[in-house]
């Protein structure tokens, strides 16, 4: 608690400890009245203090507080000074002033707390006021009304119970009102009920002409004494700050409701068996017609929530499907949808016995869009094309995204296939024009592959006509991009012999069908062998002794090449380790011997490169060191795929080699960022012969050793080469002239020197 409402608390305490507890009327009243102004004041002081935004609403409530206890005041001074009782008083004339004004006060704050109309919050506390109106005016007002006595008091009768009632209204306003409800929320609704409760009781047992009681005063004082309280908590500046809904509707709720609006049939009962007045019933029902219309807004207006709740719910759940079916970036059918959408067209297609067309729509040079312009540029390319498709193809086609540069377009019921080429060909003229974007002068051009398969009678599933649409795409930007192709017998023809291929292959691997052949890497310098590079071969049962060419390619078009890559990780590993305990049986020192490892593109990306390293080291036993890996140049040009696994491997010790130096687009200058401690210069460069070709390569040599990488020259065929090799200070070389890539039993025992032997052995 704070200074002030410590002072508050032990300022009023002074006066009520002196009304409570002395005897002396007119000093009691005079303690009596200072506890009440000391409220007032504390009324005062809290909106000076907290500033809260509708300062106004507790200005009214302050002077409504005070006409009050200037009423008591008044009354006291009748009752102990002039010992005279009026009725009506001037008394009664502050009472009556300080209800509208309580009311007023209480009515800015229901407005400032609410943001929106409620009607429901309105309605509830008319019927409650109606309710209780109906009670006080059959019990309290009615029977003085209709008596005999002075008109005044007649009128009294009625304006006292009138007051509580709509004072009552405002509290309920309040309470199933919006808005916050902190400490001073509680304390403030807690003074206005004190009050309404000592009222009540006051009037009730006024009207049963019953001795009122001092404790009473003393509930009054409570009231003023809580308000103050209120005014002063901190939290009263959130007391006029709107709310964001109004309070639920709650079972106690329906239950206050619901005998609120009993009592007018209640009220009915009872004055048929009490044989009351006509009048008492005609009240009755006049308050029992009012509840029930009541009752009827009430339901209108609960059935138009529970509506408004049920199309919300609706239109939440539309979105919800809405986000699970598309993707994200461009608004049409996601992967999953897709297939959805492209299996019922097949089934459709099948008992209909049309044609489902399906365009596979892979961008071209998508990549390099993001690599120079950005991300953001990448995506607005991506948006745009996909809009354009859209309005490219007929109303009823679906449009969707599978991959990140790749869309599909399912053409429903072509009249026929020369149709959907129609269709493939308008989605590659829109996807062709430039894309505007911001930042880029001219805008980015993006063009397309197109691939197009056709389902003639649905008896294929929606992942098969993908494939066949996807495979189609890929001739098609294998033909030079920027075309349409269609999936026709010749391309179904190639997929089968790759699926038979790659089958052929997994058996091969599990069958033990692959050796491995080892070229020996050699010192420029003095000749010796320093490492080895294992070449896989495939001694295909029928086929003979088949080179990597003949199964690479197959295998890199799927996960085949990491199962290759993982066997010629372990077996050549396996091999140095082997070579090297065997030269150190016969007091060789072979330490420095290396055996390089090709691996491919895709193998580099997949996550298990690593494990797969760190595994064939562990199981052969050969340090890490003594392990090179070879990747192309053309692999790290997609640099952000094998980078960090480049990285990981380096961090466990092995080396990294850059092969087939020179086939790529990597530039002079972005040597000295690439992960890898050797580069080796394709032999392309090395035969291409002319004296530009020789500057190239010692270009490259001087370039590199800048960047503290070691050179080794692949394929070198002639002693000319190797002498030029030697003169350039080349580090390591390996070629026919050397020695030709040999099964390891056909090698020469490591550790002899090879330089000038054309076919050692
Ligand atoms: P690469 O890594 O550049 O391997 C060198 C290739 O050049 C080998 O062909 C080798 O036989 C050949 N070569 C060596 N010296 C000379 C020479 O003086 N003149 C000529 N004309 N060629 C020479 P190979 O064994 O047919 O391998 C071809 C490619 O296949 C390799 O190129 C490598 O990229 C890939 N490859 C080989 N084994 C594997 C493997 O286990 N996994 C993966 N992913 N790729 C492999
Ligand atoms: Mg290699
Ligand atoms: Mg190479």
């Amino acid at each position: 608690m704070d200074r002030t409402r410590v002072t508050y608390a032990a300022v009023l305490a002074v006066p009520v400890l002196a009304w409570v507890l002395l005897d002396d009327g007119v000093v009691r009243s005079a303690a009596y009245t200072l506890a009440g102004v000391v409220a007032v004041a504390g009324v005062g002081i809290g909106v000076r203090r907290h500033r809260p935004a509708a300062p106004s609403a507790w200005v009214l409530l302050a002077a409504g507080l005070g006409c009050l206890v200037a009423g008591d005041a008044v009354y006291a001074w009748y009752l102990d000074v002039l010992h005279r009782e009026p009725f009506p008083s001037p008394a009664d004339a502050l009472y009556l002033l300080a209800y509208p004004l309580l009311v007023a006060g209480l009515s800015r704050l229901v407005r400032a707390r609410r943001t929106a109309r409620d009607a429901a919050g309105a309605v509830d506390s008319a019927i409650v006021t109606v309710g209780l109106a109906l009670l006080a005016w059959v019990f309290v007002a009615e029977p003085v009304v209709v008596s005999d006595a002075p008109v005044a008091e007649r009128l009294l009768a009625a304006a006292y119970p009138l007051c509580d009632v709509v004072l009552l209204a405002l509290i309920v306003r309040l309470v199933v009102g919006a808005g916050a409800r902190p400490v001073s929320f509680r304390l403030l609704t807690a003074s206005a009920a004190v009050l309404l409760g000592a009222d009540t009781v006051y009037v009730s047992l006024a009207t049963a002409e019953l001795y009122v009681g001092g404790w009473l005063d003393g509930l009054w004082l409570l009231s003023y004494g809580l308000a103050g309280a209120a005014a002063l908590h901190p939290s009263m500046r959130r007391l006029s700050e709107p709310g964001r809904d109004a309070a639920p509707f709650t079972r106690r709720r329906l239950v206050a409701l619901t005998a609120v609006v009993l009592l007018g049939p209640a009220l009915a009962v009872e004055a048929l068996v009490t044989g009351a007045a006509a009048s008492v019933t005609a009240a009755v029902a006049g308050g029992t017609a009012v509840l029930v219309a009541l009752v009827v807004a009430r339901m209108h207006l609960a059935v138009r929530e529970v509506q408004r709740a049920e199309r919300q719910r609706e239109r939440l759940q539309g979105d919800l499907a809405h986000q699970a079916a598309h993707d994200h970036l461009t608004q049409v059918a996601n992967r999953a949808r897709t297939l959805e959408v492209v299996g019922s067209a097949l089934h459709r297609g099948q008992r209909a016995g049309t044609l489902v067309g399906l365009l596979f729509v892979d961008l071209d040079h998508f990549k390099d869009v993001n690599d120079t312009w950005g991300h953001a540029a990448g995506d607005e390319v991506l948006r745009e094309t996909a809009r354009r498709i859209r309005a490219a193809v007929r109303q009823g086609d679906t449009v969707g995204r599978i991959g990140g540069d790749e869309l599909v377009v399912l053409v429903e019921a072509p009249g026929s296939e020369a149709e959907v080429v129609e269709t493939a060909e308008r989605v590659l003229a829109a996807v062709l024009a430039p894309v505007a974007v911001p930042g880029v002068p001219r805008g980015v051009t993006v063009g397309a592959s197109i691939g197009v398969a056709v389902a003639r009678d649905g008896r294929t599933d929606a992942d098969h006509l993908l494939g066949e649409a996807d495979a189609a795409a890929y001739r098609a930007k294998a033909e030079g991009r920027g075309r349409v192709e269609v999936f026709d017998e010749s391309l179904r023809r190639a997929l089968r012999e790759r699926a038979e291929q790659e089958a052929a292959i997994r058996r091969g691997l599990a069958a033990g069908e692959f050796v491995l052949h080892y070229q020996p890497v050699v010192d420029v310098a003095d000749g010796r062998t320093v490492g080895y590079e294992a070449l896989a071969r495939w001694q295909r049962p029928g086929h003979g002794l088949l080179p990597p060419a003949d199964f690479v390619p197959v295998a890199e078009e799927s996960s085949l090449v990491c199962d290759l890559g993982r066997w010629v990780l372990g077996a050549a590993t396996r091999q140095l380790a082997e070579w090297r305990a065997d030269a150190q049986g016969r007091g060789v020192p072979v330490d420095d011997l290396t055996v390089a490892v090709n691996i491919s593109g895709r193998h580099l990306a997949s996550a298990a490169v690593v494990a797969d390293v760190r595994e064939a080291l562990a199981a052969s036993g050969l340090p890490a060191d003594r392990l090179v890996v070879e990747v192309t140049e053309t692999v790290l040009v997609d640099r952000a795929t094998g980078d960090a696994h480049l990285r990981a491997l380096r961090d466990l010790g092995v080396q990294v080699s850059i092969d087939d130096f020179g086939t790529g687009y990597t530039s002079i200058g972005q040597l000295q960022h690439l992960p890898a401690s050797t580069l080796k210069i394709d032999r392309s460069l090395l035969a291409g012969g002319g004296a530009g070709s020789a500057e190239l390569v010692a270009l490259v040599v001087h370039a590199a050793h800048a960047f503290g990488l070691s050179v080794v020259a692949e394929g070198v065929e002639t002693a000319e080469q190797l002498a030029r090799l030697q003169g350039l200070g080349c580090d390591r070389a390996q070629g026919f002239l050397l020695c030709p890539p040999r099964a390891p039993e056909d090698l020469r025992q490591p550790g002899v020197a090879l330089v000038g032997h054309a076919s050692p052995t």
